[in-house]
């Protein structure tokens, strides 16, 4: 059985964001490392979007950013002026070329693809076992979810679970059609009555954007429901008739206040499969990115990367359950709500509170922001839940 000091389950976005912060410091280059994926990286799966306030880790490789963004509904219209943020894309093909490129030189770095099949503990180590081989280290980062977090999250009480499901159309216009300076963060002027449905549109140049649509619901659509929608929004609301699609993406993330184990002994969960995806919102990007700069430093500080300070995230986790309430309870649609939160707050205020930096003082205005006569009664449910 070959031994390693850190095996890296699953090369996706978690996986390469640890890859990437252990290649930049010397306390690993001489620890051996192994990153295990069934399957190499050649297309681009995913189209990451986030926001920063400064240059972040992959900077070189961000493929687009914005400094303003509309946002739209039936109650509620504005544009936003971001700074001291940036709205940033980055491409997935464009990370992973990047690290597992990178991951070449050092020497230190093996690259395995084959099937994971299961990571367990022994007394001081794990183990990896793949469909061909197994493998041992003193840490598995493990980003590979085994179980069926969903039928899990079903059967215990209190837990809220949807699904954010979207598909995205990268189309080109015939004509200038975009101002690449301006995303359309959240677009609700779409039908609302399968689940809280809204598009985002992400210009990259004057005749290329990135539309997709997006719903928080229980259940998926059928496939050509996404079309549809896509093919409405785009010929009714932005009147482009003239395009070619150049590339399709679409994913489902979960929504949901069930806690993802963190891992156990000498297994550490990372990415969605370590709950690092935001419940309320399926933002995961950043969280992943401050996730593992904390266990890059708890590592190089010889403590247990499992037993990370974590002061405020019980707090967020509070007030996702309590938005969840009130969407899975159908108490206020989405779209009234998110129109409440963007009417009534600076635009800094909530990309903080989206980020779990805020402090208390500042989530009581979030929180009076939107209406009491729903949300009190969630929270006091949600507290007592608790
Ligand atoms: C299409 C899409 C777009 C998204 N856009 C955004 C966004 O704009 N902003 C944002 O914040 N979040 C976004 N997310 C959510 C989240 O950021 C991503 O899902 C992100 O990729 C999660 O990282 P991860 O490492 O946990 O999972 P992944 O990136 O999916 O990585 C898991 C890796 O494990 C490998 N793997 C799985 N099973 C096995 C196995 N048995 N053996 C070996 N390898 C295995 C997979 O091949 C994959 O490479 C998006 C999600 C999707 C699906």
């Amino acid at each position: 059985m070959k031994q390693y000091d850190y095996i890296i389950t699953g090369g996706g976005c978690a996986g390469l964001s640890l890859l990437k912060q252990m290649m930049l410091h010397s306390f690993f280059r001489n620890k051996k490392i192994l990153l295990i994926d069934k399957t190499e990286k050649k297309q681009n799966d995913k189209t990451w979007c986030f926001w920063e306030q400064h240059p972040g880790l992959f900077e070189d490789i961000v493929f687009h950013s914005w400094q303003q963004i509309d946002f739209y509904s039936d109650t509620f219209s504005a544009r936003f002026d971001l700074i001291p943020y940036q709205y940033k894309m980055i491409r997935g093909i464009d990370l992973y070329t990047k690290v597992l490129d990178e991951a070449m030189q050092p020497g230190n770095i093996e690259i395995v693809y084959d099937e994971v099949v299961a990571v367990e503990n022994k007394e001081s180590f794990a183990i990896v076992n793949t469909k061909q081989n197994t493998f041992s280290a003193h840490y598995v980062f493990n980003s590979i979810s085994f179980e069926g977090w969903k039928q899990k999250a079903m059967q215990q009480k209190n837990i809220h679970v949807l699904l954010q499901h979207f598909k995205g159309w990268l189309i080109e216009a015939n004509e200038k059609y975009f101002d690449d300076h301006i995303a359309t963060f959240m677009d609700f002027r779409v039908d609302q009555k399968n689940g809280t449905a809204f598009v985002y549109v992400l210009p990259v140049s004057h005749h290329q954007a990135l539309i997709e649509y997006t719903m928080f619901s229980e259940k998926v659509l059928e496939a050509n429901e996404y079309d549809k929608a896509l093919d409405d929004y785009i010929g009714n609301t932005l009147q482009i008739n003239n395009y070619s699609i150049s590339h399709i993406e679409s994913g489902i993330i979960p929504m949901t206040n069930y806690a993802f184990s963190k891992g156990e002994g000498r297994i550490i969960n990372i990415g969605t499969a370590g709950g690092q995806t935001k419940g309320s919102t399926g933002f995961t990007f950043q969280f992943i990115q401050k996730h593992t700069a904390k266990l890059i430093d708890a590592l190089m500080k010889h403590s247990n990367p499992l037993h990370l300070q974590q002061f405020s995230v019980k707090r967020f986790h509070l007030y996702d359950s309590i938005l969840l309430n009130v969407l899975c309870n159908k108490k206020m649609n989405g779209d009234k709500l998110f129109a409440q939160l963007f009417r009534k707050n600076k635009i800094q205020a909530i990309l903080k509170f989206l980020d779990n930096e805020t402090n208390f003082s500042e989530e009581l205005k979030i929180m009076k922001s939107v209406s009491s006569s729903v949300f009190i009664p969630a929270a006091i449910r949600e507290m007592l839940a608790f």
